[in-house]
């Protein structure tokens, strides 16, 4: 440490109690006093002060020399391990985001951007889970594209996609906000209707069939679907799978009696 002779004897004396240094080297700080240039004016007045401090006043005010020690910030080791911290905030964020994106990707339908058959099943077993609980009813709706073989066939895969994505746009912009829209798989979506009757679920179909019929054109011809519509509370039997069981078998007489219509149909249900 380098410093003038009496800092440094100040210093020892602080720190080795009992240390005693016995003669001075000579070398004396003046005694000066510093203004800002726009006020040099009142040094006029400083300087003649200093000059009528005594050699005895001069010696005391060197002996009053105190120790400021500069206290250490509180919680300093909250700053020494702060990047690591940042980098474990970050990491964290970066795999729960990448869990969460992925958890995403698990229940949907790439092509459609729709809920794929995992999420169906998913909301399939909430509602039956409600229904079990509350007896809150439920329905459900499958829906098939009627001979989407012969667009694959005459137009290509491709444009088989494409008609696909338009289906799955215009059944998601129809339905409610508390209706569940997935893909079941191939060309066939399924709705879930929560606090849905049959009757109710058959009048959302038929609205669809229409709009399909009315609004999709391939090639020039109307696009169509058959529906198999299908409650939990009056299909017979019990669970998910019956429920499903009971839609499908709705769903191929649809087929077997015509295509481009929903069974059961809105005239057996208002019976
Ligand atoms: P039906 O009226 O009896 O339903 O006749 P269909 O031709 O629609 O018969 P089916 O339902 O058995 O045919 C399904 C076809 O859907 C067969 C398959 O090539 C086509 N398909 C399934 N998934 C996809 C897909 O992701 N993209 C395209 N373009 N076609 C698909
Ligand atoms: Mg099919
Ligand atoms: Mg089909």
């Amino acid at each position: 440490m380098v410093d003038s002779s009496e800092v440094m004897q100040y210093i020892l004396m602080e720190e080795f109690p009992g240390f005693s240094i016995n003669s001075g080297t000579g070398v004396y700080w003046e005694l000066r006093a510093a203004v800002k240039k726009e006020n040099a004016s009142i040094i006029k007045e400083i300087n003649p002060a200093i000059a009528a401090i005594s050699t005895d006043e001069l010696n005391q005010l060197r002996q009053k020399w105190f120790w400021y020690k500069e206290p250490k910030p509180e919680f300093q080791w909250l700053y020494q391990i702060s990047p690591v911290l940042l980098l474990l905030c970050f990491a964290i964020y970066y795999f729960y985001s990448q869990g969460v994106r992925l958890k995403a990707l698990s229940v949907k339908d790439e092509l459609t951007s729709q809920l794929n058959r995992r999420g169906i099943n998913k909301s399939l077993r909430l509602a039956y889970s409600l229904f079990l609980r509350a007896n809150i009813n439920f329905s459900i709706i499958i829906i098939d594209i009627d001979h989407f073989k012969v667009i694959n066939d005459k137009h290509g895969h491709l444009e088989g996609d494409n008609v696909l994505k338009s289906l799955s746009q215009l059944l998601q912009h129809q339905l409610r906000n508390s209706d569940t829209l997935g893909r079941w798989g191939g060309e066939e979506f399924m709705i879930i209707c929560f606090n849905t009757e049959l009757n109710d679920a058959v009048a959302i179909a038929e609205r669809l069939r229409a709009t399909i019929e009315k609004d999709m054109k391939v090639d020039g011809k109307s696009l169509t679907a058959s529906f198999g519509i299908a409650d939990i509370e009056s299909s017979p039997g019990a669970g998910i799978d019956n429920l499903i069981r009971v839609a499908d078998e709705r769903l191929y007489q649809a087929k077997m009696s015509g295509r481009n219509r929903c069974i059961p149909d809105l005239a057996s249900c208002e019976a």
